[in-house]
């Protein structure tokens, strides 16, 4: 017997023996199981010997159908929620339904497991003292650069979920938003067969991306270093008068975004050191 409650139950994200005992034991015992998709999710139950009443439950589901299982549990049952993969709520649905329960004055009980982007922060060798999970990157590319610049001067690791088919892209943005040399790890097909975790600078994971199509394969996270700590100095004046050069050649965006490619600074960055120079070259000339 469990107690009225809204269970979210963590599901494996690819290897059925991560599957919890308590997971396990919630899924058996719970009234009604809703889940983000109700074939999937009795795959899985199937395949652990469950037979549990499934109700529907997902990003489209109307407002009526979290009010249903809310009133379900101020009637006494416990109800589990699961989504396809991994930790309900996280890139996942079932906030709103968290806080409807809430808001009702029932109990939310989180049953823990497996969850993509802590299983690669673990695995990543990159700093995890302080990290800012940033879900999936938009995919319009004007909005993905723009999201990509409000995350880049983070002193934490970035953790990103990105579709594979959009990760050559994600890369190439990245590159730009964050320097080339930015330390970055891809993680793919975590607890599968094909399970990579790879750390190497965001260059050479974009070099690697591109030479074996393999490697965009799958489940992907990606999980980006902090924002190297160095003083507010602007790049050395051999860098500087480089980019004033391509900047002679090129427009200046596009001058920062070359440079970019093979420095430590992002293309913006070095576009606005860029500004300020001419700024100050106009500006000199305007004195008498
Ligand atoms: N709620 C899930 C969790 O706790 O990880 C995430 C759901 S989100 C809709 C799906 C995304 O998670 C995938 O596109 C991928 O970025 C990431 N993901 C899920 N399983 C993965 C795996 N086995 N390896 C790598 N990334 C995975």
């Amino acid at each position: 017997m469990l107690e009225p409650a809204l269970y979210i139950v963590a599901t494996p994200i690819g290897n059925l023996a991560d599957i919890t005992r308590r997971a396990t034991e919630v899924l058996e015992a719970a009234d009604i199981v809703a889940a983000e998709d109700t074939r999937h999710t009795g795959q899985l139950l199937g395949s652990l010997g469950i037979s549990a009443k499934l109700l529907a439950y997902h990003e489209h589901s109307p407002e009526a159908a979290a009010q249903r299982l809310v009133e379900a549990i101020g009637a006494g049952q416990a109800v589990a929620l699961v989504s396809d993969a991994g930790t309900p709520t996280i890139s996942d649905p079932g906030y709103r339904l968290v806080r409807s329960v809430q808001d009702a004055g029932h109990a939310v009980v989180p049953i823990p497991g497996a969850c993509a982007a802590i299983a690669a922060l673990s695995g990543s060798g990159l700093p995890s003292d302080r990290f800012n999970f940033a879900g999936f990157l938009p995919s319009r590319r004007a909005a993905r650069r723009q999201r990509i610049a409000t995350i880049a001067g983070a002193d934490a690791t970035q953790i990103l979920y990105e579709a594979p088919h959009r990760l050559r892209e994600a890369l190439e943005d990245l590159v730009e938003g964050f320097g080339a040399d930015r330390e970055a790890v891809l993680a793919r097909e975590l607890t599968k067969r094909f399970e990579t975790l790879r750390r190497d600078t965001l260059s050479g994971l974009l070099r690697w991306v591109e030479e074996d199509d393999n490697q965009s394969r799958g489940e992907l996270v990606l999980l980006l270093a902090p924002a190297p700590e160095r003083p507010a100095a602007l790049p050395d004046e051999t860098l500087l008068a480089l980019l004033e050069d391509l900047a002679d050649l090129v427009p200046g965006r596009k001058a920062a975004k070359l440079l970019a490619r093979h420095s430590q600074y992002s293309s913006r960055e070095l576009y606005d050191v860029l500004l300020s120079r001419r700024d100050r070259a106009t500006s000199g000339k305007e004195v008498p």
